[in-house]
């Protein structure tokens, strides 16, 4: 599955009733054309380039709205610090510990992940987070 561009997202809110406002449309568009993964203050930033008078609290609504309708996704991490990801497809996360970058990569199929042991735990298995972390090869060179 590809990841939604900008418009195929709008177009599938559109049709299931959901009108965003020019500010929440930017913050979707930006998220879908982004390959970097922000923290909302980063998303922030972006946004008061072209939207001055927003404020941090509309942008933490829209994200957590844009999140609950399933066209972005939440990544959380331990220090309180949350990226948002415009990639609405399964994937896997290369997670450079040098400079923070959060690269994209596809992700083996779920049946290859889960193992004997998991299956025998009797859960019923919703999604999955795969990440790896170690040196991005910008880092390695400095
Ligand atoms: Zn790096
Ligand atoms: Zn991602």
């Amino acid at each position: 599955m590809q990841r939604s561009s900008f418009p195929e997202a709008l177009a599938d809110l559109k049709e299931r009733g959901v009108r965003l406002t020019p500010q929440r449309q930017m913050i979707l568009r930006y998220l879908k054309e982004t390959h970097e993964h922000p923290t909302a203050d980063e998303v922030y930033n972006r946004v008061c380039e072209e939207f001055s008078g927003i404020s941090m609290a509309t942008v933490y609504n829209t994200l957590h709205r844009l999140k609950e309708l399933g066209v972005i996704h939440e990544l959380k991490y331990g220090d309180g610090s949350s990226r948002y990801d415009g990639n609405d497809t399964e994937h896997a996360h290369l997670v450079c510990e040098s400079c923070g970058e959060v690269r994209d990569v596809p992700s083996p199929a779920q049946e290859l992940i889960v193992s004997p042991e998991v299956l025998a735990t009797g859960y019923r298995l919703g999604s999955f987070r795969l990440e790896f972390y170690g040196v991005c090869p910008t880092c390695q060179t400095n």
